[in-house]
């Protein structure tokens, strides 16, 4: 499926608004704070308190009791945006905390626990395209996945309506040095695995692109101690992705003294739930939080 990046951008801006007029999108609003940690200005959001309550009832009707609830299959129509391939169709995240989050879910169950194929590259890079910005696969429950059929995320960052730069570009950019050879971030201090895609992003190449995207996360899975020829992947991780680089993170729990953290938590995104989990985070440290859910990084790596 071909399409211009003004009319995919278009169709999102479109489908935004007339989800929100329905009462299909329910955004999430939130304060932003700056806590800067070790170089890097992390941007924490703090949901309104008077969202709160709300969003939670609203979460629990949505849940069947009788079965796991899975909101892709069906979908809601209202959060359609695009058929992206055989596969894969894009979505609105419904409880969005910032603008045009979008998720790229397949059109069959398949497990969030699964690996990634080529297909689900295939499918991303197709947004990544149109839509430049973070792309993310939170793997498995205690890397933050909130539900169990497989989905990734997208979130636009330089479209005209974009969302404030990831905090932890500015790192990457000026440790560019190290990382190209050694794959890693001197000054993270948990289990990471970093690579830069050189890739040129043109509409020829895009399967050229998916199928380097697909080659470049199974040497992360491997850099990370994941053993490639088993059935799954055998830990949790994150997976953040963009146009020049794709970093994998390994992940040992979901939250830490009650603070769950997710992919964006380690572009340097946070979320907490009351302004005394602001605190609490602030006390804890963003960097020793991500260190906390994470894991050591191997003898090797140190
Ligand atoms: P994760 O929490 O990383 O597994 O991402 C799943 C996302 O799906 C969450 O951010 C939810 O906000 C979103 N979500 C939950 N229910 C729906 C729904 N019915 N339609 C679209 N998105 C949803």
């Amino acid at each position: 499926m071909v399409h211009t990046s003004h009319s995919f951008w278009q169709k999102v801006v479109a489908v935004t608004q007339s989800a929100l007029d329905e009462g299909a999108l329910q955004p999430i609003s939130t304060q932003l704070k700056i806590v800067p940690d070790r170089g890097i200005p992390f941007a924490v959001r703090i949901v309104d308190s008077l969202n709160r309550k709300e969003i939670a009832q609203k979460k629990r009707q949505n849940q069947p009791k009788d079965k796991p609830f899975n909101p892709f299959l069906p979908y809601e129509e209202a959060l359609f945006v695009e058929d992206l391939s055989s596969s894969h169709v894009c979505l609105l995240n419904k409880y969005n905390v910032v603008d045009h989050h979008l998720l790229i879910v397949t059109r069959e169950y398949q497990s969030q626990d699964s690996w990634l194929s080529y297909s689900d590259f295939e499918a991303l890079v197709r947004c990544l395209w149109v839509a430049d910005g973070l792309g993310f696969y939170n793997g498995g429950y205690e890397a933050g996945a909130s539900q169990h059929h497989k989905h990734l995320q997208l979130i636009p960052l330089n479209s005209p309506d974009g969302t404030e730069a990831l905090p932890i570009s500015s790192m990457i950019r000026d440790q560019k040095n190290h990382w190209e050879t050694h794959q890693r971030l001197p000054s993270l201090p948990f289990w990471h695995s970093l690579y830069e895609l050189s890739l040129q992003w043109n509409e020829s190449h895009l399967n050229a692109i998916s199928d380097r995207l697909l080659r470049t996360y199974r040497q992360i899975m491997a850099d990370l101690g994941m053993n490639l020829q088993g059935e799954s992947p055998d830990a949790p991780y994150n997976l953040l992705i963009t146009r020049d680089w794709m970093m994998g993170i390994r992940r040992s729990q979901a939250s830490y003294q009650g603070i769950g953290v997710n992919s964006l938590g380690y572009g340097g995104w946070l979320l907490v739930k009351t302004a005394a989990d602001l605190e609490k985070l602030k006390h804890i440290g963003p960097m020793n939080l991500l260190q906390q859910v994470g894991c050591p990084p191997p003898a090797s790596a140190r």
